[in-house]
């Protein structure tokens, strides 16, 4: 055995030079990763002995993709192309022996060689995509020549993780070999390959499959549309199937040249930088400055709701789906026997779309126990409380928790704002209560804000967060202060589009503007979804506001087929005269002159207060870091992953532009735009949220 250096080494086995690779934790292509394939081919290359080689990796994985902490550094050692060229321009056959994940560079090294083996549990894919990125050592130009145009776009756009049957059967890998034999199948291929004298198959060199799909650009153009919405504002997968066109219609090297040039563009850009800082947020999450990852936590076998309302019905599929048992509460039979045949519905409607077995139904709905008992949660370990937003009632209900459940058990509320610490006063042990702020509907919507209370204890912080990746969340730790970090930044949103509609925008405009950002609809559009009546009521309305004299008219939004929007039978939705003259009487009314918005404004208006009070927030940190606010509001609010989040918005637009601003309209309409001190104190000392 040679040593190559401290990542590789090169052994000699017959006729077989195998290139190990060992670089924990997952092979990622650094510099010494780099260095090891150069050379190490090299080296056996220059062998005699040698007359076919194998690149392996040690560990759990193949090379799983690029280094992607060396982004936006300089590079150093052999660039990932030298590394490639000296495997496929080698004149003997070099095969790639594949187990884990072949991801990204590291299947663009595995297409440099001449052949590829795999172990069935393998995985290979580009999922470059999903970090703003695409392909950029030749993936795009490759990939094509052997799975041809169509999976190519499919798999570079997706990124999605390709089993080895299956890539066996596109031809993208050559042979399977036996589960945990790699390194001897390996060799044994190699060999086979030297006794057959079989040729070096070049990738770059295939064309029979470009060149059917040459003269085809429908191929493109129906995938394009049929993706139009999954990939509206994204730039990358564009790019993508740019790529992939370009292996289609220009020889090998002129594409080669496209892709870098796009790729240049993508690494370069706002939105990869974006998607990378979510990607890395997403990981920094879980980490909890003071709950360390040692931290005790609580066995969670049985969980206990109340409520089967909206919210409680969905929290309960979250747990019915991991096989936890749950007790759900209600007051009234009629309203059990309701909340449980919703749960039941949707279940049987997702078996409807083929993506539950009748079985799994019967199995999540025989794990659901209804009563009307609170006496029943006796023995759970978890209870969560999702009743009607009322703090008598919360606080009524806690002191019974308080009386029926064990010891040790995790007191939760679902509440969407009251202040939890106020409801904690309701038990003898608040160091059991937390905010487990699940989002509508709670059985899809991936965020869970949990919420510490001043007295929560750490093993119930710990525990909390554990459930909610046991249940697939994503869970951000906050503070108690009203709305807490995802309703209280809205809060900023909702505000100021209420005032811009009597200033001189439509509500139609103000959506329009948003749903340009990237945000999947505006917030006028969204009430309808919801329903212009939650929390309204008739005996109560005084018509003082537009909402209230829209309910009052019956337009409470979709349902009824008009709010805000007049819909059609097919639930599309157009401009309403009936709500421009609401809106103008009330502008009148108020004495308000009406003017000109332009959608700079609006979006400013809207967004700026949202970042200030995102700082706010962290000034009273009440959020950990400002990452954790962006994962609030891409995982909850549908804020576009490609502009990373509220902060990182804020920090890529320039926080002294967005201080400036805030100044500049508090001068013109008063203390709603107050500035906070963090976002003073950042842009004194020249810095980022990203930099705290
Ligand atoms: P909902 O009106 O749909 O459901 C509340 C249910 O609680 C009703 O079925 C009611 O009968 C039941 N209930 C009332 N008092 C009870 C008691 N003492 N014991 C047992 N059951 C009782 O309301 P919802 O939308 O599910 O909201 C529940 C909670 O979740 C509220 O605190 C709300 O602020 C919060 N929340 C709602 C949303 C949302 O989008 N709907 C999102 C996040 C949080």
């Amino acid at each position: 055995m040679t040593a190559i250096n401290e990542v590789g080494d090169l052994t000699i086995e017959g006729d077989v030079g195998v290139l190990t690779l060992n670089s924990p934790p997952v092979n990622a292509l650094s510099a010494p990763v780099r260095t090891a394939i150069n050379d190490g081919i090299k080296a056996a290359i220059d062998n005699p002995a040698v007359k076919a080689i194998v690149l392996i990796c040690d560990g759990k994985t193949f090379i799983a993709g690029a280094d992607i902490t060396e982004f936006g550094k300089a590079p150093s050692g052999p660039s990932l192309f030298d590394a490639q060229a000296m495997i496929e321009n080698a004149p003997k056959p070099v095969i790639a022996a594949i187990h884990g994940t072949a991801l990204g560079g590291g299947l663009e090294v595995a297409l440099t060689c001449h052949y590829r083996v795999a172990v069935p549990s393998a995985k290979c894919g580009l999922p470059e995509v999903n970090l703003g990125l695409l392909p950029g050592a030749g993936g795009t130009q490759r990939l094509p020549r052997i799975v041809g145009a169509q999976k190519a776009v499919e798999m570079v756009t997706v990124g999605t993780h390709v089993g080895a049957k299956a890539c066996k059967e596109m031809g993208l890998v050559d042979e399977l070999v036996e589960e945990g034999k790699l390194r001897e199948g390996a060799i044994a291929f190699a060999n086979k390959i030297v006794a057959e004298k079989r040729p070096l198959k070049k990738v770059r060199d295939l064309n029979d499959k470009v060149e059917a799909d040459r003269g085809h650009p429908e191929i493109f153009a129906n995938f394009r549309k049929a993706n139009a919405r999954k990939f509206r504002g994204f730039l990358a997968p564009e790019y993508n199937i740019q790529c992939i066109e370009a292996a289609v219609n220009l020889p090998f090297d002129d594409g080669i040249k496209v892709e870098q040039k796009l790729f240049r563009e993508l690494v370069t850009g706002t939105q990869s930088a974006a998607q990378r800082h979510v990607f890395f947020a997403e990981r920094q999450v879980w980490k909890l400055p003071d709950v360390p990852a040692d931290t005790p936590t609580i066995p969670v076998a049985r969980v206990g709701v109340i409520g089967a309302g909206t919210m409680g019905g969905g929290i309960s599929m979250n747990f019915l789906n991991a096989g936890i048992p749950v007790t759900i509460v209600e007051t009234k039979q009629e309203a059990l026997d309701r909340g449980i045949a919703t749960i039941r519905k949707n279940y049987e409607n997702t078996a409807k779309k083929g993506r539950l077995t009748q079985d799994d139904v019967e199995k999540r709905m025989a794990l659901l126990t209804g009563t009307l008992a609170l006496e029943d949660l006796a023995d759970s370990d978890l209870v969560i409380e999702a009743v009607f937003e009322n703090m008598e009632i919360k606080k009524d209900i806690f002191g019974k928790l308080d009386r029926i459940v064990k010891q040790g058990a995790i007191l939760a509320t679902n509440t969407s704002a009251l202040n939890i610490d106020e409801i904690a006063t309701a038990v003898k042990r608040p160091e059991a209560v937390i905010g487990l702020h699940f989002f509508s509907p709670a059985n899809v919507m991936r965020l869970l804000e949990v919420v510490r209370a001043d007295k929560t204890s750490k093993p119930v912080i710990a525990t909390s967060m554990q459930i909610a990746k046991k249940i697939g969340k994503i869970a951000a730790l906050v503070g108690v202060c009203p709305g807490f970090v995802g309703n209280r930044i809205l809060a900023q949103r909702q505000r100021e589009a209420q005032k811009l509609i009597l200033e001189g925008a439509m509500p139609w405009d103000v959506d329009r503007v948003l749903y340009d950002f990237g945000f999947p609809m505006g917030p006028f559009a969204m009430s309808d979804l919801a329903g212009l009546d939650i929390g309204w009521s008739k005996e109560k309305s005084t018509g003082s506001t537009i909402r209230e004299v829209l309910c009052e008219m019956d337009r409470r939004g979709q349902k009824t087929g008009s709010g805000f929007y007049d819909y059609d039978e097919n639930r599309n939705a157009k401009p309403s005269p009936v709500v421009e003259k609401i809106i103008l009487d009330f502008a009148a009314k108020q004495g308000i002159n009406r003017r000109t918005i332009s959608d700079q404004e609006i979006l400013e208006r809207c967004v700026y207060p949202m970042i200030n009070e995102g700082a706010k927030i962290l000034e009273e940190g009440k959020a950990i870091r400002a990452s954790d606010i962006d994962i609030v509001w891409i995982n909850g609010y549908g804020w576009p992953v490609y502009r990373g989040g509220p902060m990182f918005y804020g920090d890529t637009v320039g926080l002294d532009k967005v201080l400036a601003k805030m100044k500049e309209f508090q001068a013109q309409m008063g203390d709603d735009f107050k500035p906070s001190a963090l976002l003073e104190k950042l842009v004194a000392e020249g810095k980022k949220f990203q930099s705290l």
